[in-house]
């Protein structure tokens, strides 16, 4: 999140937005507008020199009436109180969108854990679950993974949890490794989600994803899935992804416009920490500049990197090609850069609904912990597949109906599926 912003503000000021078009309650509106519940503490940490730190903590649950709160825990030193608002809203809204039965959350500390040790880090995440840990469950509300936090991390969280409460509990926190709670398809659940709704956008268009071509900003967990399942679900083409050099501490976009192979770049980038440039060039791909990722000829535009990428200075060097935009990443298009998008007529797969296959599986992995029963990786990617494309549906149809813009019909149905679950307990 551009520092410049407050991303509090801007959640609420998108929910005004859909407010206002669906007429809520003034009551209804003041109420969503602000979380339910927060808890600001701070967590003693012995470090490895024997001296003690304090850190300073949060969890923010926005809104449960849907169901149990669900959303990461981050680690960052330019964390806010806000960021964490925020981020709690948009997951009420993620959750509701693909009407998973789940409110939203989000946790954060104030830390910079390249600057810890693995011990130091797993006394800051128990200390965390120490201040939570009667406010969190899996009826309560459910962390994960976020920035900066890992699936180790959530084990030694579950673990903290389970002694807490006096019984072995691993669906109080979702993002847990493969054998240790957590479920299969996890990890390609993002990416392939976002293909899933690139392919029901085709569809709508009337388009043929085998003569697609795509262009991707990222090639982390989301842009490396997205890129296979582009190529293996669809049959189309990618010819460049995007990602930050580690060595040169610049990015690049790496392209090829034939044969672009996404599971050779993700070996070399499971090898090397990041892409290896000469391994790439030694294999045909081009180096450019950063940029270059999204002036492609392509179909397709999938930014799935970093928020504010898709702005009133990139926009314009979109090609007149371009039919879809995949949001991948959280907040890749500024708001007058939406402006430029809608009046171009590119169709757009807006990021809450886009990247909720994660979310989605992370609900599964709870449901699997609740029945102690696993399902194996295939069944996992066909309900999400179905959930997926329920929830895309559910949005393309209010925006034709409502004649509005993707993001916003997207809001419309979540917001709506929340104000009902509160009318429906009595809340309002
Ligand atoms: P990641 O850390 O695995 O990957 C991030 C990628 O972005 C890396 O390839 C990195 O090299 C690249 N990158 C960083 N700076 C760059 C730059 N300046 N230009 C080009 N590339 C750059 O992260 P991820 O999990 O793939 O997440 C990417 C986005 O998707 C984030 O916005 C995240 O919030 C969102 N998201 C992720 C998930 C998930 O399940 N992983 C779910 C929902 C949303």
């Amino acid at each position: 999140m551009s520092a410049s912003i407050n991303p509090f503000e801007m959640a609420q000021f998108q929910f005004d937005k859909v407010a206002d078009q669906l007429k809520l309650d003034p009551s209804v509106r003041d109420y969503l507008r602000w979380p339910m519940r927060e808890f600001h503490f701070r967590i003693p940490v012995r470090m490895d020199d024997g001296s003690m730190k304090n850190f300073q903590g949060y969890r923010v649950q926005h809104n449960d009436s849907r169901g149990p709160c669900k959303g990461g825990l981050r680690f960052h030193p330019a964390e806010t109180v806000d960021s964490v608002r925020a981020l709690a809203t948009w997951m009420t809204w993620k959750c509701a969108v693909v009407d998973i039965p789940l409110g939203g959350s989000k946790g954060g500390v104030i830390v910079d854990p390249s600057t810890l040790s693995n011990g130091e880090k797993e006394r800051l995440v128990r200390g965390w679950v120490q201040q939570m840990w009667k406010n969190i469950g899996p009826r309560l509300d459910v962390p994960a993974p976020d920035v900066g936090t890992t699936p180790q991390m959530m084990g030694w969280m579950m673990d903290e949890y389970s002694k807490l409460a006096g019984e072995y509990t691993p669906g109080v926190i979702t993002g847990k490794p493969v054998g240790g709670g957590g479920s299969l398809g996890r990890t390609e659940a993002t990416g392939y989600g976002v293909i899933y709704t690139v392919r029901e956008a085709m569809q709508h268009l009337g388009m043929d994803g085998k003569k697609s071509r795509a262009a991707i900003q990222g090639f982390g967990n989301v842009a490396q899935y997205s890129a296979i399942a582009f190529r293996e679900m669809l049959g189309g083409e990618v010819v460049c992804v995007s990602y930050w050099d580690r060595d040169d501490r610049q990015s690049y976009t790496v392209s090829k416009e034939k044969d672009f192979d996404p599971v050779f770049l993700q070996s070399i980038t499971d090898q090397y920490g990041s892409i290896n440039k000469q391994k790439a060039k030694d294999a045909g791909y081009a180096i450019e500049d950063a940029g270059a990722w999204i002036s492609k000829d392509v179909d397709v535009l999938i930014p799935a990197a970093l928020e504010g990428q898709i702005n009133i200075e990139t926009v314009q060097s979109i090609s007149s090609r371009v039919k879809i935009i995949a949001e991948g990443a959280n907040g890749p298009t500024t708001p007058d850069a939406d402006e430029v998008i809608k009046a171009k007529g590119i169709f757009m797969i807006p990021d809450f609904l886009c990247n909720s296959g994660g979310v989605t599986v992370s609900y599964f992995e709870s449901v699997q912990n609740d029945m102690n029963y696993y399902w194996p990786k295939q069944e996992v990617l066909q309900k999400e597949d179905h959930i997926l494309t329920s929830a895309f549906h559910a949005v393309l149809e209010m925006s034709l109906n409502e004649k509005v813009y993707m993001r916003d019909a997207a809001y419309m149905v979540a917001i709506a599926r929340v104000v009902k679950a509160m009318q429906l307990r009595g809340w309002i």
